[in-house]
């Protein structure tokens, strides 16, 4: 039975799940934290992009759940890579939480156009693990090519590699290059909220395969994709902001999927990427500033 803990190659544990707040309005964000934390959830994903750092570490200290027991990951946007501007990403991010120590920092994008400014951001992310401001680092959205560059021109190996990963886009060569260096694999839009944004045609939510085997655990869809994650090793940060769905994504450790239900669900795979790829993030189309604390 899988449960709600990860040990990260470091040796740090995370839990397992996390709240995912991207696209979670700053006005909804505090309370969608607090619930989160109510319902046992103990780790929370968010990101300086998405502009709702100061309300989740709002929403931590309203939740009562002591500072030390609640795992915060969040991420460093691509216009502040480079060694110094990084390490002043660090300062921007800790003081929105409004916290000193960061649980787990990652790059949000390879910026292959300037892989020289990635590995500088990586750097500084290495100085701070090395300082104890963070307690570990990774990326996000690195294809094999990219964890092949950054294991050769850096030192330390990213604790996480966080990718978009669902039922219908599981990105197997990237799980498999992961695996070979200890790096977890975590999963964005794990219950293929992706799917749903764009193409109302072909939500993970409405899959028949995975309905059909949601039904006979009497769980729901989403429920079983967290599940056949787990059960894989993978870590996940399911978004709602909805109380009903924050908390049936967390009631996810008492069923257990069947190898034969894991390889249906491994069988939905598409290959169709529903986030931007990669090689097509540039500073020119995507930066922006990141206020300051
Ligand atoms: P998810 O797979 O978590 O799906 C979220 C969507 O599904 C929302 O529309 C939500 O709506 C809905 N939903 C949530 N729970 C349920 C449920 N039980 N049943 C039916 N619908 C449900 O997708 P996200 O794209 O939000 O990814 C999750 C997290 O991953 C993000 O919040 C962010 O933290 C991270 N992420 C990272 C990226 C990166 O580049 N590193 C990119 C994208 C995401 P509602 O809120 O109304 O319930």
């Amino acid at each position: 039975m899988a449960h709600n803990k990860i040990t990260l190659n470091n040796r740090v544990d995370m839990p397992a799940i996390g709240l995912g707040v991207f696209q979670t309005p700053p006005d909804a964000t505090t309370a969608a934290v607090e619930e989160a934390l109510d319902r046992g959830y103990r780790h929370i994903d968010t990101a300086a992009a998405y502009l709702n750092e100061r309300e989740v570490g709002e929403g931590i200290r309203r939740s009562g759940v002591a500072r030390e027991d609640v795992f915060i990951e969040t991420k460093v946007w691509i216009s502040d890579y480079g060694y110094g501007a990084t390490l002043h990403a660090f300062d921007k991010s800790a003081g929105k939480l409004g916290v000193d120590q960061l649980d787990l920092l990652i790059l949000h994008q390879p910026l292959p156009s300037r892989f020289d400014l990635t590995l500088d951001a990586y750097r500084a992310l290495e100085q701070l693990l090395f300082d104890g401001r963070v307690r570990a680092i990774g990326v996000s959205n690195f294809m094999p090519e990219h964890i092949d560059r950054l294991l050769n021109e850096t030192s330390v190996v990213p604790a996480v590699n966080q990718i978009e990963l669902h039922p219908y886009f599981q990105q197997t060569a990237v799980q498999k290059v992961n695996a070979e260096h200890g790096i977890l694999t975590q999963a964005w839009s794990p219950i293929g909220g992706i799917t749903s944004y764009r193409d109302a045609e072909r939500r993970t939510f409405d899959d028949p395969t995975l309905l059909e085997i949601a039904s006979a655990h009497s769980k729901s869809a989403a429920q079983v994709m967290l599940r056949w994650h787990l059960q894989q090793g993978r870590s996940v940060i399911p978004k709602s902001t909805k109380p009903a769905r924050i908390a049936e994504n967390f009631d996810v450790f008492d069923f257990e999927l069947t190898t034969e239900q894991l390889a249906v669900i491994d069988a939905l795979d598409t290959g169709v990427r529903g986030g931007p790829e990669p090689d097509s993030i540039t500073l020119e189309a995507y930066g922006r500033e990141i206020p300051e604390a």
